[in-house]
């Protein structure tokens, strides 16, 4: 059945695509968001899902990338517009904390946070070891760990109150907000069409696709994004209230050890609908992709990853070592991973269909900003932003063949340990040797990364073995260390 046609059509309730209807309906209120509601009972839901059903998702300017700096300062300084606008509140401005090895060369994770909070003019304090434990006594990290502090424009958001917010500033401006899942998305006559499993056709002159992890599922795009999604775990720990007076005062961390294995993000205790506080934490190796609509919705109904949980339960006895939890449980998520680190913002040929997904893992806190380009690109038909179209152009695709050219100073720690944790991309890169499962993936050096195998995984008695891997070439080459 033929309904309306509108100007903007955006597909994908979450946290980009609310953003960019917002945008988009400031200009034309004959727009239409669609998507569905989070699932009441997710152990039984069969639909798609989003990667926004949470309370807690950190927020900072503070960040190793310049462009995810950039989309995070010019986002946060639009939240409380927003919340005032919704009447939702959705940011919690308690600080950002992020903690790496001292810079020695091999590891620059804390010298380009430096570097890019110095040219974005972003005001933090530095914690050498000793003086990080007095400042934050309640948190104890490997020893000559420095730490990065950003008291202001930074801490954490909900990440379901800012959709919400989001779309009901663009209710708002007249916005049509339809709860449907869309099925197929195709260019007909000189719009589109967008047809859904609820029996409906919408017809939009422009339709911008902003599924989330689920936007390479059914027929939403003509071909399949290079974007790999990967299963997450976080672990929730519920606090009595004396626990959540012993951490009062605790911004988000993001953690950086020596080990990457150990590498991991905490949330202060924040309150969750049930009506109980959790400190929440979670990281770990990206080493699960989900490939089909049927892997991603099983996993999305299961509570994550036994082992995974496990090892970020150890992570958070070790970083809060006083913590006394009533209750310790885990959820599951998942993460898109774009092959250049960034989101894909981005027209199809024709210009009337475009993309905006890809988070990185990275773009709750940035998604209004991504959410802007994406409505400004939409709307002038051409790339329509002061920041390189080049860093946002979507891929499509396979990714990692040989012959394939890498520029390193492109290249984000994202999308290098991205290729490097996928055996079977592996196994294509390089054809005659294969790793049974990466544990580790670290950038030594640009362009060089280390990875280290399971001994777990490897099979007939053979030696676990590391190997470096360099890009930036016309086919990245392998050496095997030992
Ligand atoms: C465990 C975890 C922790 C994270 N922590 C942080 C953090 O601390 N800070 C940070 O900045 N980012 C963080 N992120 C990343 C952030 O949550 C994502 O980058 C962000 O949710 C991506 O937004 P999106 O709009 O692309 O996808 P989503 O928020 O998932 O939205 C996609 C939407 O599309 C809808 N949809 C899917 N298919 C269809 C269809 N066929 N028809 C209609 N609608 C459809 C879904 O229902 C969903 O609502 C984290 C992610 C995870 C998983």
């Amino acid at each position: 059945m033929a309904e309306r046609q509108y100007d903007y059509i955006v597909v994908g309730k979450g946290l980009m695509g609310a953003a960019a209807a917002r945008h988009l309906s400031a200009h034309s209120p004959n727009t239409a968001l669609i998507g569905p509601d989070e699932p009441s009972d997710r152990p039984s839901h069969v639909g798609v899902f989003g990667s926004h059903y949470d309370e807690g998702r950190i927020t900072r300017i503070l960040d190793p990338d310049r462009i995810w700096a950039l989309l995070a300062q010019r986002s946060i300084a639009r939240y409380r517009d927003i919340e005032r606008r919704s009447g939702i509140p959705y940011y919690d401005e308690v600080g950002h904390l992020a903690v790496g090895p001292r810079p020695d060369g091999s590891e620059d994770y804390v010298a380009r946070l430096h570097a890019v909070a110095k040219e974005l003019g972003v005001v933090y304090e530095t914690y050498e070891a000793a003086a990080l434990r007095e400042r934050f006594p309640y948190l104890a990290f490997e020893a000559g760990a420095v730490g990065l502090y950003q008291p202001h424009n930074a801490g954490h958001v909900s990440p379901r109150a800012q959709v919400r917010a989001q779309t009901a500033v663009a209710a708002q401006q007249g916005a049509t907000i339809v709860r449907e899942t869309v099925h197929t998305v195709r260019q007909a006559g000189g719009g589109v069409e967008v047809s859904t499993e609820e029996g409906h056709t919408y017809h939009g002159a422009k339709v911008l696709v902003a599924a989330g992890g689920f936007s390479n599922t059914k027929q939403l795009l003509p071909r399949p994004l290079d974007m790999t999604v990967y299963a997450r775990t976080v672990v929730l720990a519920e606090l009595d209230q004396a626990q959540v007076e012993h951490l009062r005062g605790m911004p988000s961390v993001i953690y950086h050890p020596q080990t990457d294995a150990d590498r991991c993000y905490l949330l202060p205790p924040i309150r969750y609908p049930d009506g109980k506080s959790y400190v929440k934490i979670g990281g770990g190796p990206l080493d699960r992709a989900l490939r089909s609509l049927a892997d991603l919705v099983a996993w999305f109904r299961s509570p994550g990853d036994a082992q995974d949980a496990r090892h970020l339960t150890e992570l958070l006895r070790t970083i809060i070592p006083h913590l006394r939890p009533v209750s310790l449980h885990s959820e599951s998520c998942v993460t898109s991973y774009t092959r250049t680190g960034y989101p894909y913002v981005d027209l199809l040929p024709g210009g009337r269909i475009g993309v905006l997904t890809g988070g990185n893992g990275s773009a709750a806190k940035s998604a209004d900003e991504i959410g802007r380009m994406g409505a400004e690109m939409l709307r002038a038909g051409q790339w329509a932003c002061d920041l390189d179209a080049a860093h946002f152009r979507a891929h499509f695709g396979g990714m990692g063949h040989r012959g394939d050219v890498y520029d390193p100073a492109r290249l984000s720690q994202a999308f290098l340990t991205q290729q490097l944790v996928d055996p079977g991309r592996f196994g294509r890169l390089e054809g005659r040797i294969r790793v049974a499962r990466i544990v580790q993936a670290q950038v030594v050096a640009r362009p060089v990364v280390q990875i280290v195998e399971d001994p777990a995984k490897v099979d007939g008695g053979r030696t676990p073995k590391t190997y470096r891997v360099a890009l930036g070439l016309r086919s990245p080459r392998l050496t095997k260390m030992r």
